[in-house]
């Protein structure tokens, strides 16, 4: 009988297969791509030299995630950390700027200040870690930072109601937020929104929104590469489609939705009906795009930065969600947009790369190409004239590549309240299944969506403490090689 298989190579799986290995367990990964990564891959999606993010492209987790400190991840791979975290344009070319420094975002939004500094001031003094460590744990039991958790909910609970609409005077500062909070996909305000939102706006004043020189594959190149290092196997092209497939190992780690690991349980699963419960969310619809020069953003001081929330005002945001979660697409969508050539010449030579997506209704086969090009063309005059080539995919394109967008929910499940402690199932291990020795650990488990690996880390551990009785989590640091 072999130690453990791991199914799925996206950032929890491999991460999960980096933990079992380095405890000095024979660890095997199948995965159904033709390459390692799942949604932490890149590749030249359009043209020959050039790389795009298949699917993630910021990275506020790669340095407030536990596991990737403990990885040192920074140290494997370069992180380019931009001055300006997140950008968002408003008509006659004004922008609010979220610097990497909380001092000079709070200087610059004039009266709001004040309360942008009050709002993350507490989480971004240790460089976010308390944050990070509470995100990454499970949210039932004793917290190891009370205090942080604390004032951490208690500004989640008032951004999600209508209070948080007093919360700052201009339009410059509200946009802003929610321009974060619109990450989740959802109706606003909301629980799920205000307490993902939070969580990475506080990340941008911390360590900052970096991205990785030469693209997100270079953390799924990171996580192989340590993985294999230290004996593990990783056979890609092999989708699993029941668990009577994999061979019998003590221990196994499935990077899937619950849906499809009832699907792969079959007749194992006496109850499913937990399971089945699991809610998934609306969906993204994404282009990738080469252009001749960089976005002609109105607002120049947009030129540098490498995220950009196209979303307009809080009201037009708040409308826009509300139209994509009644199941239509919004007239003015969201559009979330990346430009990592701004910092990364290594992306296209001599060119300009674009990633964005928009909000979508779950299963929506439309194209979101010239929704996307016309929202940015209000903020960026010409922009249209850039573009030298580009590709999208739909939402339903999103779930071909990936089972585990569902519908092309990229989050792999509802970020709702609830799912946010229940995910996939309440309790202390979320992470554990009814069956022995068979965990979950992909982006539908706690803490949720992004590339951070916490999933796969928080169940590699339980399964080794439950399985093996190993108490301590294996050293996971950098070597200098692998
Ligand atoms: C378009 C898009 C943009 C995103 N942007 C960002 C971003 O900028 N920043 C960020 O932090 N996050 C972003 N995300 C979210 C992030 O990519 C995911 O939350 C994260 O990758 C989840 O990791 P995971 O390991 O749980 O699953 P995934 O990364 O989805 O990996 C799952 C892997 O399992 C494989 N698999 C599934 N089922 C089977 C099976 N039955 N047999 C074999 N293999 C199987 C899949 O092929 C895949 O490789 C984005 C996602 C998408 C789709």
């Amino acid at each position: 009988m072999q130690d453990a298989v791991v199914v799925g190579s996206g950032p929890n799986g491999l991460a999960a297969a980096v933990t079992l290995a380095r405890a000095g367990l024979a660890v095997t990964v199948f995965e159904g791509a033709d390459g390692v990564g799942g949604g932490t891959a890149s590749a030249e999606l359009i043209e020959t030299g050039v790389i795009n993010d298949v699917c993630s492209a910021v990275h506020p987790m790669a340095l407030a995630s536990e596991f990737f400190r403990r990885f040192e991840l920074e140290r494997r791979i370069e992180l380019l950390v931009p001055e300006i975290s997140y950008g968002h344009p408003l008509d006659g070319g004004r922008a609010a700027i979220a610097y990497r420094g909380l001092d000079r975002t709070a200087s610059e939004l004039g009266a709001d200040g004040a309360a942008w500094r009050r709002l993350f001031s507490p989480f971004t003094r240790d460089g976010g870690r308390a944050l990070g460590q509470s995100i990454g744990a499970s949210l039932v039991g004793i917290p190891r930072h009370p205090l942080t958790l604390l004032r951490f909910g208690l500004r989640a609970l008032r951004h999600a109601t209508a209070a948080g609409n007093g919360a700052f005077e201009g339009e410059e500062a509200r946009a802003l937020l929610t321009g974060v909070f619109a990450h989740t996909i959802q109706r606003m305000p909301s629980l799920g929104s205000s307490a993902a939102g939070l969580a990475l706006a506080a990340f941008g004043h911390a360590g900052g929104w970096p991205i990785p020189r030469g693209g997100s594959g270079a953390i799924a190149g990171a996580l192989a590469g340590d993985l294999v290092a230290h004996g593990g196997r990783i056979e890609t092209g092999t989708w699993i489609s029941s668990l009577d497939e994999l061979p019998p190992a003590r221990i196994t780690v499935l990077d899937i939705t619950p849906r499809a690991f009832v699907e792969l349980a079959g007749e194992r699963m006496r109850s499913a009906a937990r399971y089945r419960r699991f809610r998934y969310g609306n969906a993204a619809a994404k282009v990738d795009m080469v252009l001749s020069e960089p976005v002609p953003w109105a607002n120049t001081q947009l030129r540098e930065a490498v995220t950009v929330h196209v979303g307009g005002t809080r009201a037009e945001m708040v409308a826009a969600e509300r139209a994509v979660a009644s199941g239509s697409h919004a007239a003015q969508p969201y559009v979330l947009v990346s430009q990592p050539t701004v910092l990364d010449e290594t992306r296209a030579p001599g060119r300009h790369v674009l990633w964005a997506y928009t909000h979508v209704p779950a299963g929506s086969g439309d194209d979101p190409t010239e929704s996307i090009v016309s929202r940015i063309e209000r903020f960026a005059p010409g922009f249209r004239d850039t573009i030298v080539a580009s590709v999208s995919r739909s939402a339903q394109q999103l779930d071909s590549h990936n089972p585990n967008d569902v519908a092309g929910d990229i989050a792999s499940g509802a970020v709702n309240g609830w799912q946010l402690i229940a995910r996939p199932t309440f309790g202390p291990h979320p992470w554990a299944t009814p069956l022995k020795g068979v965990y979950l650990c992909s982006a539908s488990t706690v803490p949720g969506p992004g590339v951070h690996g916490l999933g796969g880390w928080n169940a590699a551990r339980l399964a080794l403490r439950t399985e093996f009785g190993m108490t301590e989590g294996p050293d996971l640091s950098y070597s200098g090689t692998y």
